[in-house]
């Protein structure tokens, strides 16, 4: 990736949410598994036991980091939600099953394919800031209920879910219910100990922390509960059939633990970020309205509309300035209809359309928010026109 552009301008990447880039450390161990560990972790013979070495140690540390018994490697986080949804209720007795309106589309589209089987769905509503409203849950849980999902933070608006206090009603109410959260966001940011928590399963993917696309793990509180979706060679103890992304599997482990190692200060460094944006933003870029909460969410999402001009337009003007942002969830950038997130939060359609998603992370600069806060406000001049400021 060029460094600048051909007008020259700084490079300046906010979409972290999307995907971060490569962690140093991790292109290493990446390149070091491929290069030297490249058995299968399956064969029977000594460069079998050294890849599956490799793959056990991956496994173990991720355990560690999340207070799981079992973790099971996969694809990444669709495939990790998939195996959480399908695994504990695909071709069972139709059932109820809960989850969040604001839930990621791997978790909703899922469930929309259950729905077909004869599983009923209800869509827990939130409020203006995207957090579950508690009456509402409360009115929906029942021992019918199967399987309860748990965006635990918004791709979208960072808004994460008061799991400390949805979890244990959830267990009173609904006894029979599998708590699944979805922790991609979350993930290396802060402490999440599925044990403690008394969580089921969690989804996580390495591209969102500096490991390679294409790896994410299911990571379960117990060892059983969930049927595969996959089914072949019996990998994964039976849980997710295919020859293991070993160099994926070792570059994940590596970005959690380089992670892991300062969050709690990255942590502020991203909060104080966030807060420049947001106050900058809200000083110089006329018009403005904050989608989801302005303290206490994640510290490196923020999601703002700019009324009057459409967030894909400003997207590609940004662009042209080697800055780089998102209107929403990447994963439904190139889809027709507008967040399904903004909507369930109450977000008029007008302000919706206008939306930018800035997502910061482990690379990101005060220059690049002082970068952004430079560029922004003259092309909103530009495309509101004369006599509008918002
Ligand atoms: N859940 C959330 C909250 C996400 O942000 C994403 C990535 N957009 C996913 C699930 C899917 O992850 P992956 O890209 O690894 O399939």
């Amino acid at each position: 990736m060029d460094e600048e552009n051909r007008a020259g301008a700084p490079f300046c990447y906010l979409d972290h949410a999307a995907t971060s880039p490569l962690r140093p450390e991790v292109e290493e161990t990446v390149l070091r598994v491929f290069r030297e560990e490249w058995g299968n972790p399956s064969s029977l013979h000594s460069l079998g036991a050294r890849a599956r070495r490799v793959l056990e140690e991956a496994r173990a540390f991720l355990q560690g980091t999340l207070g799981a018994s079992r973790v099971i490697f996969t694809s990444g986080a669709t495939e990790a939600n998939n195996l959480a949804v399908r695994g504990r209720i695909q071709g069972k007795r139709p059932c109820r099953v809960l989850a969040l309106a604001t839930e990621h589309s791997s978790v909703l589209e899922t469930l929309k394919a259950m729905e077909k089987e004869g599983h009923r769905v209800t869509l827990l509503p939130v409020d203006r800031e995207g957090v579950l409203r508690m009456e509402e849950l409360e009115n929906a849980l029942g021992p019918s209920v199967r399987l309860l999902c748990l965006l635990g933070a918004n791709n979208e608006t960072g808004t994460i879910q008061p799991l400390e206090k949805v979890v244990p009603l959830a267990r009173e109410k609904a006894p029979n219910a599998w708590i699944h959260v979805d922790w991609v966001q979350g993930y290396g940011r802060s402490r999440f100990d599925l044990d403690s928590l008394d969580v089921d399963s969690a989804s996580i993917s390495g591209h969102k922390l500096g490991a390679p696309q294409g790896i994410g793990a299911l990571a379960l509180r117990k060892r059983d509960g969930l049927q595969p979706c996959l089914t072949g060679g019996g990998q994964e103890e039976g849980a997710r059939a295919g020859t293991e992304n070993l160099p994926g599997a070792a570059g994940l482990a590596k970005a959690a633990e380089k992670a892991f190692e300062n969050a709690r200060e990255e942590w502020e460094r991203l909060e104080a970020l966030r807060r420049d944006l947001l106050s900058g933003l809200e000083d110089r870029a006329g018009e403005t309205r904050l989608n989801g909460p302005r303290e206490g969410g994640l510290p490196h999402i923020l999601n703002v509309s700019f009324p009057g001009v459409p967030g894909e337009v400003l997207l590609h003007h940004l662009e042209k300035e080697n800055v780089y942002v998102g209107t929403g969830a990447a994963c439904s950038g190139k889809r027709k209809g507008g967040s399904h997130v903004l909507a369930a939060m109450g977000t008029p359609p007008w302000a919706a359309a206008s939306a930018l998603r800035f997502s910061l992370g482990y690379t990101t600069t005060p220059a690049e928010i002082d970068r952004i806060l430079e560029v922004l406000p003259p092309i909103l001049e530009r495309l509101r026109g004369p006599g509008r400021k918002g």
